[in-house]
């Protein structure tokens, strides 16, 4: 069982006195790690630190139980820092006819935005624009859904006021929400709500320091070279060595990596694409667009307002075959998807979008699981629905689902492996467990922070905002132009477990999604490493 009692993730950090106890920190990796290589034995093992294995390290240390989760790489390493950055109540699944995969989308959606991580997580308007390539019975589709999905809103219990109901838009107030649009033959529009995320990387970083402060071990660069029932023989990637960790059960989170360490586990991966324009370029977007593709009755290209000066425009769902790559390659993107998603984004703008003006792009690939007999079939019609299997050496594997239902994933995997190794654990408590950073609506619109900064770092806000009051030069963004200042960095390093440059432009922050602006902050992120 759980030696330490947890803390209050959700206390605001002062910028004296000791580091909380969801404060990740090089020193604290070093002292856990030893520990567990001098063969301290933990209830439960988790291998990956995207959503699902940060989430299920939150979810066994918040039951007690004891936990170490690592790594290979860093926080968010793989998909969950490619996603759409939406916590969505699964629209599509029920046009595809999945009610339950809808349905618990839904209700994660609300938990997320309601309880767990109101600061991360807002509500988003979206556009459907009806242009003349939208034809009526298209439109009337499009309307049931949106109000099917405001049904299941309902039924998941979220609040209206958290997302608010569909409506018919005129073409004057299409314009209005979207004064990017081509006015020719514009018709009007559809509006609907969804959860955005202020970043799917900075989730992931929340779920395992609100899993730190409850005692887990978190650990980033050290890979499990082996698994089986009792432990995994592991590398630290930062010294060579290997070293033996021993656990009462292994859950295996790792994403389109998870067949290469359980034999019996299939996956399809599925890459999806998206853009990064900067909004300069598009004028002003205060709603989202959904895109219809030409000729496609359920599909979509989305544009996503970031608030920073950048926009996304996604997604592809193309099936990807031969091996998922390692570190220090990312899924590439390809021409092709990029071509694909400036056809579609034409077909609905009225400014030109050229290629010169994709200032980055990055692909994520989806861990399907293969259900097909023969792995063939578009990758578009696997279900989004998450499996977990255990293997006959009792390694629990979670795959599948999706970013906004990863608690859900966390929670089912953790039964499992309660069941099957009998450990004795209490009930699952993260429906209600605020995430680091966490607060009611009226406490986070009280901080004394930049409004910017509350929506990353919640009620840890003001404590990163007052680093500058100390220096000055803090306060200086990382890049002109860009909002990211130097105490986020600073603070990336001092509590969120950052240790190198890659981590603190690639994931804590995500300046590198622009590549040029990534080499332009590169020294910025050098001298936060040195000064800490
Ligand atoms: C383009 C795209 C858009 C998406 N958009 C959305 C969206 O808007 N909303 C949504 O809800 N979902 C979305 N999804 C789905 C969602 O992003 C994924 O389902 C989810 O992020 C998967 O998380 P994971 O933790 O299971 O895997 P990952 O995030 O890939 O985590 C696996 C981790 O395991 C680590 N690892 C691998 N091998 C080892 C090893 N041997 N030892 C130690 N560690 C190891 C990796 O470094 C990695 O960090 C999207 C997916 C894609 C591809």
């Amino acid at each position: 069982m759980n030696p330490m009692r947890p803390s209050s993730p959700s206390n605001p950090v002062g910028l004296s006195g000791p580091a909380p106890a969801s404060s990740l920190t090089a020193a604290r990796r070093a002292r856990e790690l030893a520990g567990l290589a001098a063969g301290e034995q933990v209830d439960v093992l988790v291998v990956g630190l995207g959503a699902t294995g940060a989430g299920a390290a939150l979810d066994a240390a918040s039951r007690g139980l004891s936990v170490a989760a690592i790594d290979a790489h860093d926080l968010a390493f793989g998909t969950s820092r490619w996603s759409s950055k939406l916590i969505h109540g699964g629209l599509r699944y029920l046009a595809s006819g999945q009610l339950d995969v809808a349905y618990e989308s839904a209700v994660e959606r609300g938990a997320l935005m309601e309880r767990t991580a109101p600061h991360l997580v807002r509500a988003q308007p979206f556009v459907l624009p009806l242009t003349p390539l939208v034809s009526r019975g298209q439109a009337a589709l499009a309307w049931s859904g949106f109000r099917a999905g405001d049904a299941l809103r309902l039924s998941a219990r979220t609040a209206r006021a958290t997302l608010p109901a569909p409506r018919r838009l005129s073409a004057v107030e299409t314009r209005h929400l979207a004064p990017a649009l081509r006015t020719a033959g514009l018709r009007g529009g559809l509006l609907s709500w969804d959860g955005q995320l202020a970043d799917d990387a900075r989730l992931v970083t929340a779920i395992a320091r609100t899993a730190a402060a409850h005692g887990a071990r978190v650990l980033t660069r050290v890979r499990a070279v082996s698994l089986d029932g009792s432990g995994a023989v592991v590398r630290d990637e930062l010294t060579g060595e290997e070293h033996t960790i021993r656990a009462r059960a292994v859950v295996n989170a790792s994403g389109v990596w998870a067949g290469g360490l359980v034999d019996g586990v299939r996956l399809r991966p599925s890459r999806g694409t998206h853009l990064v324009l900067r909004s300069d370029g598009l004028g002003d977007l205060p709603a989202g667009l959904h895109i219809p593709v030409p000729g496609q009755s359920n599909r979509f290209v989305l544009v996503l307002p970031q608030g920073d000066g950048r926009v996304y425009v996604g997604l592809t769902d193309e099936p990807v075959d031969g091996a998922v790559p390692d570190v220090p390659e990312v899924p590439e993107v390809p021409e092709t998807d990029i071509g694909f998603l400036l056809d579609v984004l034409g077909t609905a703008l009225d400014v030109p979008v050229h290629r010169g003006d994709v200032v980055g792009a990055f692909a994520g690939l989806r861990p399907l699981l293969d259900t097909s007999a023969d792995g063939s079939g578009s990758t578009a019609d696997i279900s989004r629905k998450h499996a977990v299997l255990t293997s006959a050496e009792g390694v629990v594997t979670v795959v599948g689902g999706k970013l906004t239902t990863y608690r859900r994933m966390a929670q089912d995997a953790v039964d499992a492996a309660v069941a099957s190794r009998g450990l004795g654990a209490g009930p699952c408590r993260t429906m209600s467990l605020p995430l680091v950073g966490a607060a009611a609506p009226h406490v986070l619109s009280g901080l004394k922070a930049p409004r910017r900064l509350v929506r990353r770092y919640g009620t840890e806000a003001p404590a990163v905002h007052g680093l500058g009051a100390a220096d000055p030069a803090l306060r200086e963004p990382v890049v002109p132009g860009h909002p990211v200042t130097r105490a986020e960095l600073v603070w990336a390093v001092r509590h969120e477990g950052a240790v190198d440059t890659g981590d603190l432009l690639d994931r804590r922050t995500r300046v590198g999604l622009v590549p040029a602006d990534r080499e332009a902050a590169l020294k910025a992120a050098e001298e936060a490493l040195a000064g800490a």
